[in-house]
């Protein structure tokens, strides 16, 4: 499998694991632009939002509390954070298997560049 997250899955790549359960798995960044830079993704490959449809329902909302979870872990509840997934080209998607960017530790502007 081609996959850079699959293969971090499997234990074939090294990452600096903070949280599994059944269904997902977050992991630092290795190229942090926040004080605290998780990503999660399901343990199941979906490659992109785009691909998503009824049945994958139960799969991204499991995702997205793995997301919160990891967010209270990290301390970020109490001044905020921001989750990003980004789709395709135009958002700078590099890696083809879903992820959630939980992102804080500092104030974070708005809009995204
Ligand atoms: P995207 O640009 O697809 O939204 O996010 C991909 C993220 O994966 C980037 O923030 C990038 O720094 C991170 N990344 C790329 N390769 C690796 C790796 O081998 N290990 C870890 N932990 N993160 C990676
Ligand atoms: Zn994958």
């Amino acid at each position: 499998m081609a996959c850079l997250f699959c293969n971090i899955l499997e234990k074939k790549v090294p990452a600096t694991v903070v949280y599994e359960d059944e269904h997902a798995l977050a992991f630092r960044d290795i190229r942090p632009v926040a004080p605290t830079h998780v990503l999660v993704i399901p343990k199941k490959h979906l490659a992109a939002v785009h691909d998503l449809d009824d049945v994958h329902a139960e799969a991204v909302g499991r995702l997205l509390v793995a997301a919160r979870r990891v967010a209270d872990q990290e301390g970020l509840t109490k001044d905020g954070y921001r989750l990003v997934i980004n789709d395709g080209d135009a958002a700078g998607q590099t890696v083809h298997h879903i992820h959630v960017h939980v992102l804080g530790g500092r104030s974070l502007s708005w809009p995204p560049g």
